[in-house]
């Protein structure tokens, strides 16, 4: 059997400017590869803290800026206990210093999200990040399948579509075309079929089961919903390796194209430590991962790979991509 942890980076919301694309990235694997994948996490886990301490590895926690930490300009010179002590003390004083319940709720709210990571340095949590990704870049059986929907494209602009219903579909119809292809690959021998795993998130969980169980009823749009069996399961990613790595997987994807692709830049070399471990055919055709933008518009390098960027088809005039595309087909 497979499994297939999902997890999005970025909000649908339009209105969020914070992220100007929503990603949904699916990471599958046969169920013999989760051992030592979780051995592996675990241990990579454990040389970023403290004896007797963990964290979930959660992209958002450790990839932004502690403030508090540039107070002490020889904070890297300090030991990790040191460190936590140093910025634990003025985060008490900020707390203490908010006159409203509110504030100091707030406040509190805020810190606990980035308390596991106080003790690094925003250099070492860089590195943290490049170690995840290199993790799931050379683990043996990850492949990976996602959906990157420009917020700015008009099939979205026009709320035509729906960004949670559309990567849903898309990585869920991509995973159950790949496992149909190693089906047909296996020439009569047992078949492996596919279970979901999904990061909780309670304003989505009722659309996606709803959509889920249209799909198993009735097929989606390319077809019958073949070898994804029983129903998602959400779970919370505190203690799902494959829930943390996928967040790291859709973190590295959105930041990519939301910092512009721009060739040369640390967010394309952390893109590039996974992309090759999207789904492809035996001829190396890429599948598994499209950038929902207008063709023609964007030179990344997924678009150059699908044959649609800037470089292959002229900017103008600007046309859309058909509103959903087959798992499988070119474009
Ligand atoms: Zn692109």
């Amino acid at each position: 059997m497979y499994l297939l942890y999902t997890d999005a980076s970025g909000t649908p919301q339009l209105s969020d400017v914070n992220s100007r694309h929503y990603v949904l990235v699916g990471l599958g694997m046969h169920e013999g590869t989760w051992f030592a994948l979780n051995k592996r996490l675990n241990r990579l886990k454990g040389s970023y803290c403290e004896t007797g301490r963990d964290f979930e590895l959660h992209a958002a926690q450790f990839a932004c800026s502690i403030n508090e930490q540039n107070e002490d300009p020889n904070f890297g010179d300090l030991s990790w206990t040191d460190r936590r002590s140093a910025v634990t003390a003025i985060r008490v004083r900020k707390i203490a210093a908010e006159t409203t319940p509110e504030g100091k709720r707030s406040r509190r709210e805020k810190y606990k999200r980035t308390e596991p990571f106080i003790h690094l340095t925003r250099q070492e949590r860089s590195r943290l990040l490049e170690d995840a990704l290199h993790l799931v870049s050379g683990h043996t059986g990850i492949v990976l399948f996602g959906e990157a929907i420009s917020k700015s494209h008009p099939g979205v602009t026009a709320a035509t579509k729906d960004p949670v219903h559309q990567a849903f579909e898309q990585v869920l119809s991509r995973f159950d075309a790949f496992l149909k292809r190693k089906d047909d690959w296996k020439l009569g021998r047992a078949v492996n079929n596919g279970l979901l795993v999904l990061d909780h998130d309670y304003s989505t969980e009722s659309a996606i089961l709803n959509q889920f169980k249209n799909y198993r009823d009735s097929g989606h749009p390319w077809g019958k919903l073949e070898h994804v069996m029983d129903v998602p399961f959400f779970a919370s990613s505190e203690k799902v390796c494959g829930l943390q790595l996928v967040d790291i997987c859709a973190y590295a994807v959105r930041r990519y194209l939301d910092t512009g692709a721009k060739p040369g830049s640390h967010e394309e070399r952390n893109f590039e430590r996974i992309f090759h471990r999207f789904d492809r055919d035996a001829f190396g055709k890429l599948h598994g991962l499209r950038h929902y933008t207008p063709s023609g518009s964007c030179a990344c390098l997924i678009c150059q790979q699908r044959g649609h960027a800037i470089a292959v088809i002229p900017p103008a005039p600007v046309t859309t991509l058909p509103a959903t595309a087959p798992p499988t087909s070119s474009h």
